[in-house]
């Protein structure tokens, strides 16, 4: 997960400046591959999240991904326009109450 990269991808610099400040951008050209969402990958393994980047505001998916990581998730990239996850329900908590 690189938080970086995202935000690279909603660079404020023209493409002339990106050409001249090629140097902090670790993906470089036309062919950066920007995520379209995000799934959360539990400690028990399980995908309890998923999210469409593109449908999302900005602010609030940096809050989802930010919660999920708290949680001490793995988030994980989808990338293309199409792609679907099963969510599943949590067991670690279900392990926490016994
Ligand atoms: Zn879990």
């Amino acid at each position: 997960m690189d938080l970086n990269k995202i935000k690279l991808g909603y660079s404020p610099f023209s493409d002339s400046h990106r050409a001249n400040m090629g140097y902090f951008f670790r993906v470089d050209g036309g062919d950066m591959k920007k995520p379209t969402g995000f799934v959360a990958v539990c400690q028990c393994g399980k995908i309890i999240g998923a999210m469409d980047f593109r449908g999302t505001d900005r602010v609030d998916a940096g809050k989802i991904l930010g919660e999920w990581l708290y949680h001490g998730c793995t988030v994980e990239p989808r990338f293309g326009g199409q792609w679907q996850e099963t969510l599943s329900i949590c067991e670690c908590e279900a392990e926490a109450e016994k």
